[in-house]
């Protein structure tokens, strides 16, 4: 009888447990963890195949140094001494490291603390900058920490959830399945959908506002005012753990009936109904995800949301507060060791010249960055300018997924040195690769990810590492010790790095800071094996790990109190004359990110078998389009050619086109080289749904 492996999912930020058993025939048989708080044993379509997507076929087995198979001490020296050479002669900004929310918080953290610490720059981002940076840079201007309130179970208890920018149904599907379940039960519950698709997450809404693009912050600034003038705010709350209450009501006063309207789309009593719902339950949490994150108001929305739950009261208490859900296996997990350009480790902030001393006392580190590096798109705008000269992308495929990837494929093209670290021998990215490190991938590697409601849960290998992949810790590692960085660097097992970081969260910290799983610093090699999932903070001698933060104010600021912001109109909408509909991007049930596991799937594949435009009928009508049409949608940075699906789940005005296709899998797909790389100001996260467009029937030759 095969043992059977309790580990994570590898896609979204629910992070559900799965059991994995290895068979005989050489089959992964695959089942949900009944013993997970995050699933309880429950797994969606994408989770259930992760079996049929290890097959080794595509497999990137050995290092290889301009398309030459190497020994891995041939390929690590090289990397080292480029990297060394580059900043003898450029200084340390002139080199970054490009990530993942796919990696582990061990493979994470060892990354951080190389480019900060011993490197000397922060030129170290992440894609799950593309997924969640806004929450982080809402949440610190109103907590003063990056600091989720919540757990899924107050999705459960609570009586409205409002779902914005969120199709929980298709992204977070075991999330939204507890949802679906706990509403069965209580059919008192209400649930509001604020998306511009009609999306399937649509199937358990009481209410669908079909709002225009980026019309968030003007929504829930109206809901704030309404608030106030249906006397549904909790004065006492405000006074005592809130600042700057006034001001942005004041700010919110231009938000009347007219101006919402205007802003949103929405018909008046459809928004009436919300707001009046709103201010009647007590029992409210706002889930918000990629439709709210991904917009150069990404950061205000979030904060607008944000206020109306300060103005209430309702946060830290079971069935309330703001929560945002994450896209990635381990996008949390990533902000917990700084692995984003303007982030220290342990929840620290870059800015502040205390942590920075004491994460540097803490390393032993010769030197620490003391600005914010280049975030993401920056950073690939840095490697075309020339900026940056040597760039190692890990886990990640930017030709594919960052905006304007056209520009990116040619900036990697132009770079003196890119190291691409994969367990897929083809992607788009790293074919630009002077040197490929192969990776282990799911089932191979062991580490630690954190999902969304802040539970630190194991990865575990099953299978053995396949020929010569590695643990991207371990190349990182290795790299460091090259670079005459080795005793800061000997780790043997990813249980010395977890024992390393749980350290770093309790060292100095008299409790100001959010993050601590200081009760782990000694954990012995056998509890790490075993690691059963548990939510931070869980600092030493504290029991139980607490579930909720701000049941009584106690925010992260410096005075304690929670910040309210106040917020401007949103300004210009994005179309113009000559791009006169707007597209948004997103993602299908079925498939994860650019493919390059669930594409090994035919059970997957057959949910959506090719790329396609949502158009509405209305818009399908003007431009002659019929259903399954083949059409061009271009933008001022590329074009894409699909078939069109012709619906009214679709906004008049605007487009959706999934993501996840590249030029593998269809000639012409690549939507994300149509994206614009502008990002809001504060995050850095780039507005993929929202993207100005034209639209014509495609006629070939
Ligand atoms: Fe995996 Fe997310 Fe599905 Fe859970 S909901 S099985 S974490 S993809």
């Amino acid at each position: 009888m095969a043992e059977t492996i309790r580990t994570t999912c590898a896609y979204c930020g629910v992070g559900c447990g799965v059991l994995a058993a290895p068979q005989p025939d050489g089959s992964v048989a695959i089942a949900g963890d009944p013993d997970h708080p995050a699933n309880f044993g429950r797994l969606c379509s994408k989770g259930s195949a992760l079996g049929e997507t290890l097959a080794l076929d595509d497999r990137l087995l050995h290092p290889e140094i301009g398309g030459r198979r190497v020994s891995w001490d041939d390929a690590l020296g090289t990397v080292a001494d480029r990297f060394r050479e580059t900043i003898d002669r450029y200084g340390p900004e002139s080199v970054a490291f490009y990530v993942s929310g796919q990696i582990l918080t061990e493979d994470y953290y060892v990354a951080n603390k190389l480019m900060k610490g011993f490197i000397g720059a922060a030129n170290i981002d992440t894609n799950s900058r593309l997924c969640m940076a806004s929450s982080v840079a809402g949440h610190k201007r109103a907590f003063g920490s990056d600091t989720v309130p919540g757990t899924y179970e107050d999705l459960e208890l609570a009586d409205l959830v409002v779902l914005a920018g969120s199709n929980l149904a298709w992204c977070h599907p075991v999330l939204y399945q507890r949802l679906a379940a706990a509403r069965e039960k209580r059919p008192s519950m209400k649930v509001v959908l604020i998306d511009p698709r009609r999306t399937a997450t649509a199937g358990i809404a009481d209410l669908h506002l079909a709002i225009a693009p980026d019309g968030d912050t003007a929504l829930f600034s109206g809901l704030l005012r309404h608030l106030f003038e249906a006397d549904a705010t909790d004065g006492d709350y405000i006074n005592t753990h809130t600042s700057g209450f006034d001001e942005a009501l004041a700010a919110a006063a231009c938000f009347d009936g007219a101006r919402v309207a205007a802003e949103t789309g929405l018909a008046r009593e459809d928004m009436k109904t919300f707001y009046r719902l709103f201010a009647a339950t007590e029992k409210v949490v706002t889930v918000y995800s990629q439709g709210v994150n991904q917009s150069v108001r990404g950061t205000d929305k979030v904060n607008a949301i944000i206020n109306c739950h300060l103005a209430t009261g309702r946060l830290g208490q079971p069935g309330m507060g703001p929560f945002s859900v994450t896209g990635q296996p381990n996008a949390m997990g990533g902000r917990e060791v700084g692995g984003l350009a303007n982030m220290l480790a342990a929840h620290m902030a870059l800015e502040d010249p205390g942590h920075r001393a004491l994460v540097q006392r803490f390393w032993n580190a010769p030197r620490m960055a003391d600005k914010p590096g280049l975030k993401a798109v920056e950073m690939f705008n840095a490697v075309a300018d020339g900026r940056i000269k040597a760039i190692w992308i890990m886990a990640t495929n930017p030709v594919d997924s960052l905006p304007d990837a056209d520009a990116v494929a040619q900036a990697l093209r132009d770079c003196p040195f890119v190291v691409v670290s994969d367990v897929v021998a083809k992607t788009d990215t790293i074919r630009h690769a002077d040197v490929k490190l192969p990776s282990t991938g799911w089932g191979e590697k062991d580490g630690t990810v954190t999902n969304s409601e802040r539970r630190i849960s194991r990865q575990r290998a099953f299978l053995p590492a396949p020929d010569e992949a590695r643990a991207d810790w371990w190349q990182l590692a290795e790299v460091a010790r090259r670079m005459g960085f080795g005793e800061a660097f000997a780790y043997g097992t990813a249980a010395d790095i977890f024992r390393e970081h749980a350290a770093l969260s309790a060292f100095e910290n008299d409790g100001k800071r959010d993050f601590d799983i200081g009760a782990y610093q000694d954990v012995p090699d056998a509890d790490y094996r075993d690691l059963r999932p548990f939510q931070w903070p869980q600092g030493r001698g504290a029991q139980p790990a607490q579930k909720r933060f701000f049941t009584n104010g106690g925010f992260f600021t410096a005075d304690g109190r929670a910040r309210f912001v106040a917020l401007r109109p949103s300004g210009a909408a994005m179309a113009d004359e000559a791009y006169p509909l707007t597209l948004n991007t997103g993602r299908v049930r079925d498939h994860w990110h650019t493919m390059t596991r669930t594409g090994k799937s035919p059970r997957l594949s057959a949910h959506m078998a090719e790329p396609f435009a949502e158009i509405h009928p209305e818009d399908a009508a003007r431009l002659s389009i019929d259903d399954a049409d083949l059409v061009r949608v271009e933008s001022r940075h590329g074009a894409a050619v699909v078939r069109a699906l012709v619906t009214a789940r679709q906004r008049p005005g605007s487009v959706f086109v999934p993501m996840h296709w590249t030029a593998e899998f269809a000639a012409l797909a690549r939507v994300c080289a149509l994206v614009a790389p502008v990002t809001d100001p504060l995050s850095g996260q780039p507005a993929s749904k929202n993207v100005p467009i034209r639209l014509e029937r495609f006629e070939a030759g």
